[in-house]
């Protein structure tokens, strides 16, 4: 399984050829406004392979259980149970035997339902409804395709010689299953019964398709064993239940072949995923910038990152995960010259951005790291210096309300606000130790500039 560059532990859903690397969903630049059906990729710009679910679909034989469970559903059961019973009765009228099939060629069709649905992703069994329509062309097609195979073995045994027939109808029934699923997939019985067609569907799906076999052989051995269990004298019911067991074998094993042209798509030609509809729809731009930050952070192309976050916080000034996240950022790496640049021009946005959000109680820590950063760092507006001392103040921050306010006549000897700032100083001195005489300074400078 190969998987996300990005998340190592999600697997890859898509594969950028250009770029040779794997991504998931997240992954992708994938916005609305894109014409392409797919995703981009955030590096190259190129458009991505989707890798289907061949890559995230576990193998069928590790899911044994679930598809034994598939056909436990009442659509399926209520099914089961009457075909088996009707077919108990027809089998004993005259001609009952054409009757049986006729019956047993509408649950096939069934079947076959259940295989696209699960080809498509879809792993809930279908209504019964969908079981009678085409039936009798399965039926007489089912019919048509066993009369021609006995005959082909019958004259061979006749003509050639009866080990060239055995051998042939051994290779008859292991290709059986890879007749229907190609018949499944095409939709079309001559390309289904074609030995080309059969090979490649074989080598395409390798080892799971021995597995498969091995699977049927069980069946056929445990319906056997029913049979044996049941004995020689076949009553009504134990026609029934034999005949249960038989349609419910079948189900799953479609459902198993399903899942086996779900899981080798790739291989087959075609694309699906579970619950497509979910998956293929579009995220909204700001979904897709979030990825595109993240991607670009785990690329370490940082200069890249804090021009995406401009751009981001310029198009979408209410979304806060860009303020927070850019601040972070901000706080968390080192662009050397750049890094006061970028500073500069957005820690002034960022402390707007929490007092428009009342976020006030956020601006005592968060001046800590802008300091912590960039020791020399001060706002350059006067009214902001003062709303971020007063938040400060609030808690109790009084070093703080020092550092933000130190020197404010002398770089904004025109602010309206010195009076009332210094006041707070004065206030915020009060409280720490040997500091009465300067906090008395303050108030009296205060009061003079008040006049
Ligand atoms: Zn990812
Ligand atoms: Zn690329």
């Amino acid at each position: 399984m190969d998987y996300c560059k990005y998340h190592p532990i999600e697997a890859a859903t898509y594969h950028c050829t250009d770029c040779s690397i794997y991504t998931c969903d997240s992954c992708i630049n994938d916005g609305k406004n894109q014409r392409y059906e797919g995703g981009r990729c955030f590096t190259c710009g190129e458009e991505l392979d989707c890798q289907g679910a061949r890559n995230t679909a576990i193998p069928f034989w590790r899911r044994l259980p679930e598809s034994f469970r598939y056909p436990l559903d009442s659509n399926a059961i209520i099914l089961i149970i009457a075909i088996s019973i009707v077919s108990a009765i027809v089998i004993s009228l005259p001609f009952g035997f054409i009757l049986a099939v006729a019956v047993e060629g509408a649950f096939i069709k069934y079947c076959f339902t259940c295989l696209n649905d699960t080809s498509d992703g879809n792993f809930n069994v279908p209504k019964i409804e969908r079981a009678y329509k085409g039936a009798i062309s399965i039926a007489l097609m089912m019919i048509g395709l066993v009369i021609c195979a006995f005959s082909i073995v019958f004259l061979i045994e006749k003509l050639i010689n009866p080990a060239i027939a055995n051998f042939v109808a051994v290779l008859m029934v292991i290709s059986t299953p890879a007749v229907v699923i190609v018949y499944a997939i095409t939709d079309d019985l001559k390309t289904a019964v074609n030995p080309i067609s059969i090979l490649r569907l074989m080598l395409n799906v390798g080892l799971s398709y021995g597995l498969l076999l091995g699977f049927i052989l069980l069946m056929v051995g445990s319906v056997n064993v029913i049979n044996q269990f049941i004995g020689e004298n076949i009553s009504f019911l134990s026609g029934v239940i034999q005949s249960m067991v038989t349609n419910y074998y079948l189900v799953v094993l479609f459902h198993m072949m399903g899942y086996m042209i779900f899981q080798y798509q790739a291989e087959l030609g075609f694309s699906a995923r579970v619950d497509s509809d979910v998956l293929r729809e579009k995220r909204n731009d700001i979904d897709v910038l979030k990825s595109r930050i993240d991607v670009t952070i785990k690329e370490g192309d940082y200069e890249e990152v804090a021009l995406i976050f401009e751009k981001a916080i310029k198009n979408f000034p209410k979304e806060k995960y860009f303020f927070e996240q850019y601040f972070q950022f901000l706080m968390a790496v080192d662009l050397k010259q750049k890094q006061s640049e970028w500073m500069k021009d957005f820690i002034p946005k960022y402390f707007d951005f929490l007092i428009k959000n009342n976020l006030q109680n956020k601006m005592p820590t968060s001046y800590k790291f802008v300091i912590n950063k960039n020791k020399e760092y001060q706002f350059n507006s006067a009214e902001l210096k003062l709303k971020v001392a007063k938040a400060c103040f609030k808690k109790g921050e009084a070093r703080l309300v020092a550092h933000i306010l130190k020197d404010l006549h002398k770089q904004h000897p025109k602010f309206d606000g010195l009076s009332e700032a210094y006041l707070l100083m004065a206030d915020a001195l009060d409280t720490l130790p040997k500091m009465k005489q300067k906090a008395d300074k303050y108030r009296q400078f205060s009061k003079v500039l008040n006049k």
